[in-house]
């Protein structure tokens, strides 16, 4: 046994030992992280070399929609593997052809035609182009409340402060204020207040831009990053009339939460709302091998007719990648997995989350759909006032690093955006686990409940 444990200890070093060698991590400063060392995954659950399960609520970057290591699209991949591993993406091929077919039969209203990506960026970055070309504008709108990706496009659409390193104040980039009720840009009173302003000030946007120069609106379905922002009712069939006012594109960005994660295969349907373009990525194959794309109304479609397209990449539609889209499809329709998300959220984690909410006075807010939702924490509830600053680091974090920590040492590992904690574990977790989940939440939110004002 203890023979056992030290040879997993010295696995744990070497794997630690060459990451910060050789290894260049996202976002960070490279010599401030300590990336645990994952020995394994399975389900909802994830691993390190010291015996630690951790119940995963956050689905790695909230993608793996179907858990960890599901059997048939890990089969799925290897039986692609040995069969045709790649091909160039100008010829047509199988598994590419079908997963084009199964994603196109579930995109809102007439979006057919698949443009595939390797990430959800890359499928904004090209949405955009698509758009620029097809209205033969230059601007294009985002939410402040927004995260788009990482290229240079996509993070100058990027609302949130991760801009803020990017900004090139050239990328043709107009923001804008979504409504979010609870903390209210508009001092609107109730929803359906915020919801009016906020649509009458993205048209004052739109006329004080001059709407003849603008391309595209592009929006989170559901703003994932930003905080689990759900729109009121009216706002998407708001948006999508103002577009259709003064002939803009709407790109509806659904990387985050296409793919079952708010309990429709797509959070569009929850509206009834059709955009022009659609982004995807993370939940199409539950990220088993990289994949995104944008889905393409038969308008912009026809614009690319007989004039070429002047974007490519040479592993779009990637073989691998779309037999894991396949099984995954195929699996989230099988195991009903998109009800099995509504279910969850609507009769297990919103209530669960809620009751938390009563529990705690540092929960200031519950919000979500289906396997995604947001606690929004507060240093005192009446002010509503952020446990930590916007864009907080440092001493100024601390409460929500003690947070997290608590989580982690539950065996829960967390999802932490700013002064929240976003819950989004696989949408086929199990009952039982929800129920774990809650409970180590309890504990943890405790510790939130110490560094109230
Ligand atoms: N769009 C949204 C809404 C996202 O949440 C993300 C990533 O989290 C992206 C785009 C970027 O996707 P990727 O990291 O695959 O480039």
């Amino acid at each position: 046994m203890n023979a056992e444990a030290d040879a997993l200890s010295a696995a744990r070093d070497a794997v630690k030992d060459a990451d910060r060698k050789h290894v260049f991590h996202s976002w960070s400063a490279q010599d401030l992280i300590d990336p645990l060392a994952v020995a394994g995954a399975e389900g909802s659950y994830f691993w390190d070399y010291d015996g630690n399960r951790y119940l995963d609520f956050s689905s790695a970057l909230v993608y793996t929609n179907i858990g960890y290591q599901h059997p048939k699209v890990t089969a799925a991949i290897q039986e692609q593997a040995a069969r045709l591993c790649t091909v160039a993406p100008g010829f047509a091929v199988d598994v590419r052809s079908e997963a084009a077919r199964l994603i196109a039969e579930r995109t809102p209203g007439d979006l057919d035609q698949i443009f595939f990506t390797n990430g959800g960026a890359e499928a904004v970055e090209n949405a955009v182009r698509m758009a620029r070309l097809h209205t033969g504008r230059p601007k294009v709108m985002s939410a402040y409340r927004s995260y788009h990706g990482a290229t240079s496009t996509a993070i100058n659409l990027t609302g949130d402060a991760r801009r803020f390193g990017n900004d090139t104040a050239t990328a043709g980039v107009v923001h804008f204020w979504g409504p979010f009720a609870y903390r209210s840009p508009f001092y609107a009173a109730n929803e359906a207040e915020e919801c009016e302003r906020a649509l009458r000030h993205l048209e004052d946007t739109i006329v004080f831009e001059g709407p003849q120069s603008i391309a595209a609106i592009v929006l989170e379905t559901v703003a994932g990053a930003p905080g689990v922002l759900v729109h009121p009712d009216g706002y998407l069939p708001g948006v999508r009339a103002l577009c259709d006012r003064y002939g803009i594109l709407l790109v509806l960005d659904e990387v985050m939460v296409g793919f079952g994660r708010t309990g429709e295969w797509f959070a569009a349907d929850h509206w009834g709302v059709v955009p022009d373009l659609l982004c995807f990525a993370k939940g199409v194959n539950s990220g088993y091998v990289p994949l995104g794309g944008v889905a393409i109304s038969p308008a912009v479609a026809a614009t690319f007719a007989t004039r070429p397209y002047p974007g490519g990449l040479t592993y779009s539609g990637h073989v691998l990648a779309c037999a894991a889209a396949v099984a995954t499809i195929n699996v989230m329709a099988e195991e009903g997995i998109v009800e099995q998300s509504a279910r969850t959220g609507a009769e297990l984690l919103g209530p669960g989350l809620r009751a938390l909410a009563e529990r705690h006075p540092s929960v200031g807010e519950v919000r979500g759909l289906g396997t995604f939702w947001a606690l929004e924490l507060v240093r005192d509830p009446a002010t509503r006032e952020p446990l930590v600053p916007y864009n907080a680091a440092g001493a100024d974090n601390a409460p929500m690093v003690a947070f997290g920590a608590a989580c982690k040492k539950g065996g829960l590992w967390p999802l932490i955006a700013g002064n929240r904690i976003h819950v989004a574990p696989p949408c086929n977790i199990s009952a039982e686990d929800v129920a774990k989940g809650l409970e180590i939440l309890d504990e943890a939110l405790s510790v939130a409940d110490a560094h109230m004002a």
